[in-house]
């Protein structure tokens, strides 16, 4: 067997890339995976070595031969210059937004952002000298209006995580560029396989790998990706914050990486037969899923994105919270939890509208968001129908 050729690697599909990208054999003494690597010293040869400092791999916070691995796997994958990795993606968020501010900055962020985001730009940055502006995820390129002299940041997530607004990354990165500001994206909802992000013009990708990397619900991590420009600095960041994951942890994400583009796919199929069946259902008034016609941004999805995950959400008709609570508490496989992206089906109520400012969130109903997991339809749709006859009953 010879080495994959630079010719031969440019031309792989993602599921081949999944399979070879970020994996060297040869260095492991033939092994096919890279073991995880525990370490804080790392032994210097001579005097010579410790003086000069030039050795691959010089102490456990900067890197050992696991997150390397994982490093340069994403960035492949992600079509990224390189990838810095940070022990959660609420760590991953801070760092790519340290790395574009400085005291005296004015930021951009989507008013659909994870709300740690919102928390972390009202509890951390304001304190620091940097405000924050929040705008329509619908806003496009007219978000040059609220662009000032001193805004070097625009953080978007497409779709919003739990209100599921579609965001027009191309043109909001366009107006960005012409003035120099950092196009930083929570990617975590499409990935790189169902959203490129550095080819639609973002500067920083975030990615929880706590969701679909990871894929069982058993680890925390987050990644930035980043382009040739800044990379630099996100690097210098994450060098000076040292935040460094967990070798365990890198090293599942590294195994779930090999799934990823199949357990995505199967997420994919599965949430839209959801979507539909629930898009029928006398109890649902509205489905909140951008591959569906008819969502606000679905053209935006159609032409920006390659798939859609198995995270979406409902509108209920009106109806008490109790009645709410005897569908929740009547389910027997959907189980109730925040995080998301594992095997297992899940199912959350939420309320945006406590904490929006650009936009108002009135979606008619109780919202519930679901997360489809690898369970058989018939069963997750039984489930439901348990839900939905508590839900009746308690009326
Ligand atoms: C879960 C999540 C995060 C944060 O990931 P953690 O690893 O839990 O910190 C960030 N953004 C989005 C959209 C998420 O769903």
């Amino acid at each position: 067997m010879s080495k994959i050729s630079p010719e031969t690697r440019a031309r792989l599909k993602t599921r081949s890339l999944l399979a070879h990208a970020g994996r060297n054999p040869e260095e492991q003494f033939g092994f096919v995976n890279t073991p995880a690597y525990r370490g804080s010293t790392v032994l210097y040869p001579s005097a010579a070595a410790l003086r000069k400092g030039h050795m691959r791999f010089v102490y456990g916070t900067k890197g050992t031969p696991t997150t390397e691995a994982l490093e340069n796997a994403w960035s492949e994958l992600s079509g990224a210059a390189g990838t810095v990795i940070a022990p959660s993606g609420l760590a991953a968020i801070t760092l790519a937004i340290m790395a574009a501010v400085k005291a005296g900055d004015h930021i951009l962020v989507t008013d659909s952002a994870y709300r740690p985001t919102r928390n972390f730009c009202e509890g951390f940055l304001k304190q620091m000298g940097v405000e924050t502006t929040y705008f329509d995820p619908y806003i496009g390129s007219g978000i040059s209006a609220l662009m000032r002299a001193n805004t070097t940041a625009v953080v978007v997530e497409a779709p919003g995580s739990q209100s599921f607004e579609m965001q027009d990354v191309p043109a909001i990165a366009a107006v960005a560029h012409t003035r120099n500001i950092c196009v930083i994206m929570d990617n975590t909802w499409a990935t790189p396989i169902f959203f490129p992000p550095h080819q639609r013009g973002v500067d920083l990708a975030i990615e929880a790998g706590t969701k679909y990397l990871s894929g069982h619900s058993d680890i925390l991590l987050g990644l930035v990706s980043a382009t040739s420009e800044w990379l630099p600095k996100i690097r210098r960041v994450a060098d000076l914050f040292a935040m460094t994951p967990g070798a365990e942890d890198v090293f599942l994400a590294l195994r779930g990486f090999r799934t990823m583009e199949l357990r995505l796919r199967e997420a994919e199929r599965q949430a839209l037969e959801m979507a539909n069946w629930l898009k029928g259902r006398p109890e649902v008034l509205e489905v909140l899923h951008p591959a569906l016609p008819g969502h606000r941004g679905h053209d935006i999805w159609k032409r920006d994105f390659l798939g859609s995950s198995g995270l979406f959400s409902i509108i209920l008709h009106p109806a008490p919270e109790a009645a709410v609570d005897a569908l929740l508490d009547n389910l027997e496989l959907f189980a109730m939890g925040y995080s998301w992206g594992g095997y297992e089906s899940l199912i959350i109520p939420f309320d945006c509208a406590p904490y929006r400012t650009a936009t108002q969130w009135k979606p008619g109903g109780p919202a519930l968001r679901l997360q489809i997991g690898l369970e058989h339809t018939d069963d997750l749709k039984a489930d439901l129908e348990r839900g939905f006859a508590a839900l009746k009953k308690a009326m």
